[in-house]
């Protein structure tokens, strides 16, 4: 993007207002903030009859621990700088998450979109052969995971090639996450983000003094909502927070315009309308326009696409009361201390946006334990249960009823127990960034909170270690 100096900046400046509240011993905050390193990579591909340059890079902000983790992003704009952005908001993430991970980020520059499937994979195979070549990937020490412009399928083709590679590597499988089910994934992966920011905003109105803050009550139920961006992250927020939390979703912004309904749009029907026809115009379901909905009335807005879509030319005019990052940094630092001072509640991307690593995380383990989760306990749970239920029958008289036996009876399976402890972490997580928000007039806001938290770990990792 053109502004990613402007987002390396922003990112550096929220960790310097936490810093500054921690007061961190001079040199380590300094330390904490730069990329530890950075790797740019330019190779050459044989296609359609002549020789193709690409340019990649992988940045690691923090390796304390091991290994470092973030997605990899396939876009014509990528730029180094961006990368390190990328790679430092994922230490902050990991931390705050309290995943065992450090931070990093790639990117490779190339537009997808121009490319063919077949052509696709022999240049993330060339760029998957660098990273390993340079220790930038591997399950001990970077292990990449989907970003922007890339998904399931670019995973197997890295992850492929590196079992190739490494041959030996009983653990390969864990070199990157957000793989298919059948080829080492986990249940729940792709649409974790998606889940996870359901949860953050489930966990902020589950919070009585913050949900003041924005003079709302409690409920979710009929909360009108606009997302910008259908992607994976937008598309799940929007589906889960309609289908499961009562919220509206009154408008979605796209890359040709904004298509609104106040009574609620149909995600599933946008969403395969985008599909079949690679845009939201001409959806029946709503009335399209060219221009954004980013500033309509509304109670929530979820900015899913790239860095930087809220700056300090547009932060005037947003009218949500609450705005949940579901992108990485799509609230430049100047807009953010505008929406503050307008008294606009921010649920900071480290957070909001932090299930896909949560799940990449539990993905992980499974490869280096080598089994799914749930195997062993899943039908003896079910027998106890069973026992249980017998004897509350017998000795009650009344029989179960038939709606509430099964899911009590079952045991739990490998995607109630993604779920289940993605719940945990995103409410942990929620409950300390939103205890220490309220516990003093000094943190502003939760994005604060969230890097006051999150710093404090690093800088406890650097400390114990002796480094910095
Ligand atoms: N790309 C995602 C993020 O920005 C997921 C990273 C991961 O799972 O490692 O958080």
């Amino acid at each position: 993007m053109s502004n990613s100096h402007g987002f390396l900046a922003d990112v550096t400046s929220m960790f310097n207002d936490a810093a500054e509240i921690l007061a961190l011993e001079e040199g380590l905050a300094e330390k904490i903030a730069v990329c530890n390193t950075t790797l740019t990579t330019r190779f050459g591909v044989r296609l359609r009859g002549k020789m193709y340059t690409f340019e990649g890079w992988r940045s690691v902000h923090s390796n304390h621990p091991s290994p470092a983790k973030g997605g990899i992003r396939f876009a014509p704009y990528a730029n180094h700088e961006e990368v390190e952005a990328l790679a430092a908001l994922m230490s902050y993430k990991c931390a705050l998450m309290d995943l065992p991970f450090g931070g990093s980020k790639g990117a490779l520059k190339v537009d997808p979109t121009e490319w063919a499937p077949h052509e696709m994979e022999r240049i993330t195979r060339r760029f998957a052969q660098e990273l390993a070549r340079h220790e930038f990937l591997s399950p001990s020490q970077n292990v990449p995971a989907p970003d922007v412009g890339t998904n399931e399928t670019t995973m197997i083709w890295i992850a492929d090639e590196y079992r190739r590679m490494k041959s030996h590597d009983i653990n390969a499988s864990a070199c990157v996450t957000g793989k298919p089910l059948a080829m080492g994934g986990i249940e729940g992966r792709i649409e974790a983000t998606g889940r996870g920011v359901q949860y953050a905003i489930e966990a902020f109105f589950q919070t009585p003094e913050d949900v003041a803050k924005i003079g709302l009550d409690e409920s979710l139920e009929g909360r009108t909502v606009v997302v910008q961006g259908l992607g994976n992250v937008g598309y799940h927020a929007a589906k889960f927070l309609s289908e499961d939390s009562g919220c509206k979703i009154i408008a979605v912004v796209e890359r040709d315009g904004s298509i609104r309904n106040p009574d609620g749009l149909d995600i599933e029907a946008l969403r395969k309308h985008m599909t079949d026809t690679g845009g939201i115009s001409g959806f029946e379901g709503g009335e399209f326009d060219s221009g954004s909905a980013l500033s309509d009335a509304c109670d929530i807005l979820i900015p899913a696409a790239l860095e930087s879509a809220i700056h300090d030319g547009n932060a005037h005019e947003i009218k949500a009361k609450l705005i949940v990052e579901a992108a990485n940094g799509p609230v430049t630092y100047a807009a953010n201390t505008i929406l503050r001072e307008r008294g606009v509640v921010i649920i900071p991307d480290l957070y909001a946006n932090a299930g896909g690593v949560t799940v990449s995380y539990f993905e992980w383990v499974k490869n280096l334990t080598h089994i799914p989760f749930g195997l062993m306990e899943r039908r003896r749970d079910e027998q106890g249960s069973r026992m249980l239920a017998r004897q509350i029958e017998n000795m009650t008289g009344c029989h179960f009823p038939a709606e509430s036996a099964e899911p009590f009876l079952s045991g739990a399976r490998e995607i109630d127990l993604v779920r289940s402890g993605l719940d945990e972490k995103m409410r942990s997580a929620y409950g300390e960034m939103s205890r220490l928000w309220n516990s003093s007039d000094d943190i502003p806001d939760l994005r604060t909170a969230a890097y006051i938290i999150a710093v404090k770990r690093i800088a406890e990792i650097y400390r114990a270690l002796g480094i910095g």
